[in-house]
């Protein structure tokens, strides 16, 4: 998983300058003509072989059998989009992003450079604003296309999202399921390494995570603890039954609280920082994965 740490920090450095950001996105629904065109936009993009669904708000174009495509788009993105949207992005990507599901690495390897005239920063799958584009290894899985989705929700919902909020919810759901309906993050491969740092004394201190910015987050010294401490701090929060009352308390008052700090200690009822930290380390030791 290394491989997503140098993503993320390729991206910082992207998003960083600025360049392709989509800005805030829509309210209004794209009508279905606006997906039709586009389709067969794309379709003269890719190559033969490609079946290509619109799922709205991206377009999904796979090399896989079509009916393996047409499951995934309908079981990963139709899925994770409806409960996304349902509990917290209203509005869409200002643009429609494609999503690019390679069936494989040797299939990811070759469109990568083949259509896109670059090798992937991460062997999983990425987003990249400049393309409009969610980039996907889907031979390995898709919970980094979720991952993936999440970030393209952010940034059409939640201007300035801090880092470690965006990555901490793209994190909690690259490990989804369904719970009453809604979308629901389980315990995954990050849990071991922030384990381990509780056991040695080496907590990620939450009030550093949540107000580092960019390049303090995705820091190659410290990446992989924040990734950790932010999952587990919004997994935390989930399992209280709080996360979608917090992402819409601190989307309202961020521009008072940006870091979403005080704003999560009103959330939860806790007095300080401190506290928090001891109540969430205690929970994190009890967590078991698989
Ligand atoms: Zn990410």
């Amino acid at each position: 998983m290394a491989g997503k740490l140098r993503l993320c920090a390729a991206l910082a450095v992207a998003c960083m300058a600025g360049c392709c950001s989509l800005g805030l996105g829509r309210l209004e629904p794209r009508s279905a003509s606006e997906y039709e065109a586009h389709v067969a936009e794309v379709r003269d993009k890719a190559q033969p072989g490609f079946t290509v669904i619109a799922v709205p708000p991206f377009v999904v174009l796979g090399d896989g059998r079509p009916e393996d495509v047409r499951a995934d788009a309908e079981s990963i993105v139709g899925w994770g989009v409806r409960r996304l949207k349902a509990d917290f992005f209203e509005r869409d990507p200002s643009r429609i992003i494609d999503i690019w599901m390679f069936n494989g690495e040797e299939s990811y390897l070759r469109n990568n450079s083949a259509i896109f005239g670059k090798s992937p920063i991460s062997p999983y799958g990425y987003y990249s604003p400049c393309d409009r584009a969610l980039i996907i290894n889907i031979g390995l899985g898709g919970g980094t296309l979720i991952h993936e989705m999440v970030h393209a929700f952010i940034e059409a919902n939640f201007p300035d999202c801090p880092t470690w909020f965006n990555e901490g919810l793209a994190s909690l759901y690259e490990q989804p399921d369904d719970r009453d309906g809604h979308i629901h993050g389980r315990t995954n491969w990050r849990l071991a390494r922030l384990q381990d740092a509780i056991e040695l004394g080496k907590t990620p201190d939450l009030h550093a995570v949540m107000s580092s910015s960019r390049g303090e987050f995705y820091d190659d010294r410290r990446s992989g603890a924040n990734y950790a401490a932010a999952r587990y701090l919004l997994y935390y929060v989930q399992e209280k039954g709080l996360l979608v009352r917090y992402y819409k308390s601190f989307l309202a008052s961020r521009q008072a609280d940006p870091t979403g700090e005080a704003t999560l200690l009103s959330v939860l009822g806790e007095q300080d920082l401190g506290t928090l930290q001891r109540k969430w380390e205690a929970f994190v030791r009890k967590l078991v994965f698989p």
